[in-house]
């Protein structure tokens, strides 16, 4: 497979239906022999995110790994982005807002998160990520089809709508287990708040630990009707373009 191909539906479906036998390595291969240098992963250092900047580290360490800095990250995040970077010689793209959070405050009232996510999220993550992505012909995420129904249908390899480029999930199929497995094999360095029973970390205030037995989002947005920051949903409200 190359490059070449028309992203359309039938493309998409034969590109998934060739990596169905295959594991993350695979695709994370293919994707960056057919994409590189124009293409990023990115990153909001959650397990999934440290299991492929490891395969992407001795696939093509030079690889552009971005992170969304919104400026509300937990101090224990940004101590996992050193360790990572000390630790597989990678490093780091921040993308962030044009707006500080004093101008957000000024513009939009203090306190955005408590009273309307959404506009925040879409500052914050949306429209940096969406900024950056215009410089890029595909992207890498670590989204999984068991972190919740939202997330039940993802497939290898997307069509990002709202973007306008490849999408690329090589661990859609893995299970929260695959990847903690894969971590303890290779002995890779996590956020230490996973210990305090945070599955899920985003921002500190939309942000808490779950319970045993709650969904590994249940932490994201709690109590409101919200799980998705937006950049993984697409135009329709779906969350990724799929073939089915
Ligand atoms: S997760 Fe919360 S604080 Fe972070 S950008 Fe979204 S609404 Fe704002």
């Amino acid at each position: 497979m190359n490059s070449n191909l028309q992203w359309s539906l039938e493309t998409l479906a034969k590109v998934n239906d060739h990596f169905s036998v295959c594991g993350p390595e695979d695709v994370l291969g293919w994707a960056l022999a057919a994409f590189a240098p124009e293409i990023a992963l990115a990153t909001g250092f959650g397990p999934s995110g440290v299991v492929l900047m490891h395969l992407v580290a001795r696939l093509r360490p030079e690889t552009t790994i971005c992170y969304l800095d919104t400026g509300l990250l937990f101090p224990e995040t940004y101590d996992l982005r050193g360790q990572l970077a000390r630790r597989l010689g990678i490093r780091f793209t921040r993308l962030h807002s044009e707006l500080s959070l004093e101008a957000q405050a000024a513009g939009h009232g203090p306190a955005l998160w408590e009273r309307n996510p959404d506009l925040c999220c879409h500052l914050r993550k949306v429209e940096p990520l969406r900024r950056f992505l215009a410089t890029q012909r595909a992207w890498i995420s670590g989204i999984r089809r068991d972190q919740g129904p939202t997330r039940a249908r993802t497939e290898m390899v997307t069509w990002d709508v709202a973007n306008g480029l490849v999408k690329v999930n090589p661990l859609a199929y893995w299970t929260r287990d695959q990847v903690w497995a894969y971590i303890r094999h290779h002995d890779l360095p996590t956020n230490v708040l996973h210990d305090e029973g945070y599955s899920s970390i985003g921002c500190i205030p939309c942000t808490r630990p779950v319970a045993p037995g709650e969904d590994e989002r249940a932490g994201r947005w709690s109590g409101q009707a919200k799980t998705e920051c937006g950049i993984h949903v697409q135009p329709d409200g779906r969350l990724v373009r799929t073939v089915g």
